[in-house]
């Protein structure tokens, strides 16, 4: 199974592309934890992106396309993968187009997570407090003004990556206002009704 999970910051993207991780047994490619695992090993990359993901706004194109290809390739992304937070812009969709096309792959599905944009920062400023209180490291972009630069790319750049998978009649849409269960449930539902045989 190959999915991608569209959705603006605070969506649950993250939440449910773990859970589908556990359900099918394949790996949650996270462009956003790559760029943050990068920024904290001080990789040359890392430090290139820190100040952008930090601040909001998107990573270059081609920055988060040399990961992504290089992620698809490792071996326990041959049997499937959910991309969350990937791609992000309609240049990265076809992108990711061209690399699979080249491993002779496709999409089964694009699952698009619609949340009232009033419900988001304080699900982001909910997260950040969760986080705190675990004593585990809050995102630096998780605050008011990172949150209207992300929300703001969002818009700009990501809105129209639904329309092109709708195009290719691959986008599915599900209430992500729902409980957490509820989403999943609609989710597995949109995802198994796409395999392809
Ligand atoms: P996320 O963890 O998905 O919320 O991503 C956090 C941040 O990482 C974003 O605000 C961007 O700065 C960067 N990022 C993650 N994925 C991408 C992507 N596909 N294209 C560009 N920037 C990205």
């Amino acid at each position: 199974m190959r999915l991608v999970v569209l959705g603006p910051p605070g969506a649950g993207k993250g939440t449910q592309s773990a859970r589908l991780t556990q359900k099918y047994g394949i790996p949650q490619l996270s462009t956003g934890d790559m760029l943050r695992a990068a920024a904290a090993a001080g990789t040359p990359v890392g430090r290139r992106v820190k100040e952008i993901v930090d601040s909001g706004s998107l990573v270059p194109d081609e920055v988060v396309l040399k990961i992504i290809a290089e992620r698809i390739e490792r071996p326990d992304a041959a049997r499937g993968f959910i991309l969350d937070g990937f791609p992000r812009t309609v240049n990265q969709a076809k992108a990711l187009d061209e690399l699979l096309k080249a491993k002779n792959m496709r999409l089964d599905a694009v699952i698009e997570l619609k949340v009232d944009e009033s419900a988001l920062l304080g699900r982001i400023e909910k997260r950040a407090k969760e986080m705190a209180a675990k004593g585990c490291a809050v995102r630096a972009d998780d605050n008011p003004d990172a949150f209207k630069t992300r929300l703001a790319a969002y818009r700009a750049m990501t809105a129209p990556v639904s329309a092109y998978y709708a195009r290719q009649r691959l986008l599915k849409t599900v209430d992500g206002m729902a409980p957490i269960d509820v989403v999943a449930t609609q989710i597995d539902q949109a995802a198994e009704s796409s395999v392809r045989i």
